[in-house]
């Protein structure tokens, strides 16, 4: 019978668990329903007495300073009792900085396998026994492949976004805290330097995937580049919306060819085939051709929208579920209008 183990780690506050890790609860939730199987949460944090408060099963946890910030040999050692306490058959992780890159390490301790980047998970009865699929996709998100495996422990890795975060009932749940023999500790984490709220323009979380194509940059129906203002342009309606920031693939090539652009887009902004698979409930694409390179990069954009100026373009080949054919300078500009007298 298959015991299942949610490894969670607290966010830099230290008073909540990640989002990343309430979604590998939700996912560790519906697979102990689908396999009756017991269900354990690991909770790894500076405190975490209240972190365990409405988890929908036994928590078991490890706490201490050496825990408040990311290190490998303390996560990893923290992972390695935790699994070991559960006996646990399946180990679920959120695939977030901390844990992905502990985890492999973990499961090699633990003489287990390990998974990344899964995306799906059921279980079902074949030939009599309990046979668990997990899904993950391959070659930029164009393959999926369905993976079963009789080794274990088996740890799995959930890509973020995948699943709804646990969102439980106030009940305290039973915990145990569980003890760590500290490794000797090389790295002393000192503080985060990280780019200001604002320089950061790749959200995860956002709501809203908004993408700039190379059509910001050309001649426009002046016979001039309008540069400057398309780079105000954008980042007010960013200001505006906490959106992410995508961008094609010519955009921010452009970079690299001498040619004036916008500051801010670097090839991680990209979307598509060669750039990133982002995950967000709604996009629009602005000045971008929705070209099919770029197009398989919005696979899990659940509503995608695009404002273009040509009726011909890729997106109104039946790849978005809306298009507005509009010049995008004055549509962003009302649009940013608007936002600012709606945010007040
Ligand atoms: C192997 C390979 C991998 C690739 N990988 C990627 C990838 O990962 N991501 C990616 O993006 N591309 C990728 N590409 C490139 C892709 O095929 C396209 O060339 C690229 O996406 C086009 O970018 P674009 O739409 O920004 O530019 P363009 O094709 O130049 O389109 C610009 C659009 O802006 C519109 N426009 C201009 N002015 C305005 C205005 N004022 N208002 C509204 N619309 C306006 C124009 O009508 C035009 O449709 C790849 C190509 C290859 C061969």
């Amino acid at each position: 019978m298959e015991s299942i183990l949610v490894l969670t780690h607290a966010d830099e506050t230290g008073a909540a668990l990640t989002k990343a890790s309430l979604e590998a609860i939700t996912a560790g939730q519906q697979l102990a329903a689908r396999l009756s199987a017991p269900l354990i949460i690991g909770i790894i944090a500076a405190d975490a007495t209240n972190l365990a408060n409405g988890l929908p099963s036994k928590a078991l946890t490890v706490s201490g300073e050496a825990f408040a910030q990311p290190r490998y040999a303390t996560d990893a050692a923290a992972c390695e009792v935790l699994c070991r306490a559960s006996a646990a058959t399946i180990i679920l992780a959120p695939s977030s900085s901390r844990f992905a890159r502990v985890v492999a390490g973990v499961a090699h301790r633990l003489n287990g396998f390990i998974d990344t980047h899964v995306t799906n998970l059921s279980a079902g009865a074949i030939g009599g026994t309990d046979t668990i699929e997990a899904t993950r996709w391959f070659y930029r998100q164009r393959i999926e492949a369905v993976l079963t495996r009789d080794a274990r422990p088996w740890f799995l890795l959930l890509d973020a976004g995948t699943h709804a975060p646990f969102a439980g009932a106030c009940s305290a749940a039973h915990m145990e805290e569980i003890k760590v023999d500290l490794p000797p500790i090389r790295t002393s984490v000192t503080g985060i330097r990280a780019p200001m709220q604002d320089a950061q323009t790749i959200r995860p979380d956002a709501k809203l995937l908004f993408v700039t194509g190379a059509g910001w940059t050309k001649k426009q129906p002046d016979g001039q580049t309008h540069v400057p203002e398309a780079s105000d342009l954008i980042l007010g309606f960013l200001r505006n919306t906490s959106a992410s920031l995508g961008s094609s693939k010519s955009l921010v090539d452009q970079g690299g060819e001498g040619n004036s652009v916008l500051p801010f887009l670097t090839h991680l902004n990209q979307v598509g085939q060669t750039g990133a698979t982002p995950r967000h409930p709604k996009g629009l694409a602005t000045c971008c051709h929705g070209e099919e390179p770029h197009v398989v990069g919005w696979r899990f954009i659940a509503d995608r929208r695009a404002i273009s100026l040509d009726p011909n373009c890729g997106w109104t080949r039946g790849k978005a579920d809306v298009v507005y054919v509009a010049d995008a300078f004055p549509v962003i500009a009302k649009l940013n209008e608007l936002l600012a007298a709606k945010n007040g």
